[in-house]
């Protein structure tokens, strides 16, 4: 089943849970909802020479000083030691990264495939915010699009990638990364975001090839009705070869980082459509989880995941 998941996704060592408003053991309680440890894809860490390929090198040299990698998690981390921080998280994140990177060529084969964490669509090329420290979707693109491999053969995948990112929050990171390959008609970029919320970055909206508006006054079914009417359009008009699909259920009602009052119903509603239009046209789609920070988002996220994928 071309589902990527590791034990080691969970970050709940040395009490960092209770730091941040996240459930860091989220990624697990799916997996043990969903009764499929055993039939999971467990995704191996990418050499440092293909993330050498998607940052910068001064950007990973600075993930060796504590007060670099506490600024990228916006947690009160400075006095712990750095070597602890890279085993605590940044070993972790570079695992969920190489997972999506994973996901995306077990979609090109499957026409199908969910990375069980990763979606850290704030990191970019030369910099780490908003709890993402390596961007998984900008490095997908390139691994499909350049032929740089899991394996490292050099098969080249896909000629159009697009992403459709419809966490609360704008994906900022990618956005600046994949720049040059939208303007060469490469990659098409469907973002939906609260414009009122983080990180509010105007200048990278030219780049974003469908905008949808995520507003606190709705419980989900306006969001729908403007998805409905835009994400057909675009796929049809753009042809993806790949969907990559950046699931953050952090629009969810009660969410403390987003506002947000989408309905359950309307989030399962939301997937189950971008699924069955991209499985409708053949386009292999690749999911990965992104935001979602409460207690009870696993729970959504295994009943979406059932729900499309039929367990
Ligand atoms: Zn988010």
């Amino acid at each position: 089943m071309p589902i990527v998941y590791d034990a080691a996704y969970n970050m709940t060592a040395g009490g960092l849970e209770r730091l941040h408003p996240f459930d860091g053991r989220k990624f697990g309680r799916i997996v043990d909802m969903l009764g499929i440890q055993d039939r999971v894809v467990k995704p191996m860490a990418l050499p440092w020479a293909f993330l050498e390929a998607t940052h910068s090198a001064a950007y990973l040299n600075s993930l060796h000083s504590s007060s670099s990698i506490a600024r990228i998690l916006e947690l009160p981390l400075c006095c712990v030691p750095a070597w602890l921080l890279r085993r605590l998280v940044v070993e972790k994140m570079r695992l969920h990264y190489s997972g999506t990177v994973q996901a995306a060529w077990l979609a090109m084969e499957h026409g199908w495939a969910v990375n069980m964490g990763g979606g850290f669509h704030h990191a970019s090329r030369d910099a780490g915010h908003g709890f993402c420290m390596f961007n998984d979707l900008s490095a997908a693109t390139w691994s499909l699009l350049e032929g740089i491999s899991v394996g490292g053969e050099g098969r080249r995948a896909a000629d159009r990638v697009m992403i459709i990112d419809l966490d609360a929050h704008q994906g900022d990171g990618h956005e600046e990364d994949l720049k040059d390959e939208v303007e060469a008609g490469r990659v098409h970029i469907v973002d939906a975001y609260d414009p009122t919320i983080f990180p509010g970055r105007t200048d990278l909206r030219p780049w974003i090839g469908t905008p949808l508006r995520y507003s606190d006054s709705d419980d989900g079914r306006k969001f729908l009705r403007s998805l409905r009417r835009s994400l057909p359009h675009a796929l049809d008009s753009f042809r993806p070869n790949i969907v990559l699909y950046n699931a953050g259920t952090d629009p969810l009602e009660g969410d403390p980082v987003s506002g947000l009052q989408q309905t359950a119903d309307c989030i399962l509603e939301r997937d189950a459509f971008v699924w069955s239009e991209c499985r409708a046209r053949g386009i292999p789609i690749c999911m990965t989880l992104s935001g979602g920070y409460q207690r009870h988002t696993a729970d959504v996220v295994a009943a979406s995941l059932r729900n499309i994928l039929g367990l």
